[in-house]
């Protein structure tokens, strides 16, 4: 469901980049060292417009550290992502930086361990486009209208006066198009697909981004899906109807799989046009459930996964459950029948 977007709003926006660019800019001139990073279980947004920021400012004359929470690797489906070999563990960071970045959060706490930097950095900005954003940092760049966090990296670099280049434009159309579903979702608009002929004309191979994005996985993927789907379970008569199943990062294992291929699971459930919810589990390695739920137009998700301690988009949001599997599925169809 795209957020409808009033000239008021757009110019709030537009003033609301120049304003953050404005400090960037300052802060790239004086050298100063810059903290960036998405959020937990990065995906093609978090870490595109992170890397693609950083390289910017990197440009402009700051000490970029581009980084990501958490202690696991680098997706190994998003390690091709130019200038991932740059990312800097958590760990090694200063921990008053002058300047921290926070891209694609919807909140504070899917900054993991880094949420810290929003009060100790020297200035803290806030870069993200999820619905539920409930307003942090002391400078802020949201819109829930943009389609990708990297669409407001792309209108930054324009204010920073940094040339979308290349490398630029194969992390930010990462994002793009995996926030978008290839341009599919109801947040593709005219200027979307204007931002996205802009960075095609740079020579970016968008089919081979593509490829890696949506259609690779190791061959275990089969097995794992045949699995998942095999014990999905329709409930119509839970809200607009719900549809879902369960895995998790030991299932994966089993597969030969790391957990991250968990995560395309829900965009194969949500293809059952008798649920408007759809929802899968994965069970994470501390026993806790992280939720993934999908809309079809009928449910405002973002809501949902609000109530039960989460966030995100009013198509695609998720949280996570601390409560076993059937008392976890049995919280949502509570939350779905009060909806
Ligand atoms: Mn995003």
């Amino acid at each position: 469901m795209a957020v409808p977007s009033t000239a008021a709003a757009t110019r709030r926006i537009a003033a609301a980049s120049r304003t953050v660019a404005g400090v960037l800019s300052e802060a790239a001139e004086a050298r100063a060292t810059v903290v960036l990073s998405g959020h937990v279980n990065p995906d093609a947004d978090a870490l595109g417009s992170t890397l693609a920021l950083a390289e910017g400012l990197r440009r402009r004359g700051a000490l970029v550290l581009p980084t990501f929470p958490g202690t696991s690797a680098l997706p190994a489906s998003l390690g091709w992502l130019p200038g991932a070999e740059g990312f800097v563990p958590s760990s090694a960071l200063p921990s008053s930086p002058d300047v921290f970045v926070s891209l694609d959060a919807a909140s504070p706490g899917r900054l993991g361990e880094l949420a810290g930097l929003l009060d100790t950095a020297g200035t803290s900005i806030v870069v993200d486009h999820h619905a539920s954003n409930p307003g942090f940092g002391e400078l802020r760049l949201v819109d829930p209208g943009a389609p990708a966090t990297v669409a407001l990296v792309a209108d930054l670099l324009d204010d920073l006066g940094v040339a979308i280049d290349r490398r630029l434009a194969t992390c930010l159309y990462a994002g793009l198009a995996a926030d978008t579903g290839s341009f599919r979702f109801g947040n593709t608009r005219p200027s979307t697909h204007e931002l996205a002929a802009r960075l095609l004309a740079t020579g970016i191979d968008h089919a081979a981004i593509s490829r890696r994005l949506f259609d690779t996985a190791p061959f275990g993927w089969l097995g794992l899906l045949s699995v998942v789907t095999g014990r999905a379970v329709l409930e119509p008569d839970v809200g607009a109807g719900l549809v879902w199943t369960w895995s998790s990062s030991a299932e994966a294992a089993e597969h030969g799989l790391p957990a991250e291929q968990l995560e395309a699971l829900v965009d194969v459930i949500r293809a059952a046009e008798e649920a408007d919810v759809a929802c899968v589990l994965k069970g994470q390695d501390d026993g806790s459930w992280s939720v993934s739920l999908r809309s079809r137009g009928g449910t405002d998700v973002a809501r949902i996964a609000s109530g039960l301690g989460g966030g995100g988009h009013t198509l695609a949001a998720g949280y996570s459950s601390y409560l076993d599997r059937e008392k976890t599925i049995e919280a949502l169809r509570q939350a779905l029948a009060e909806a």
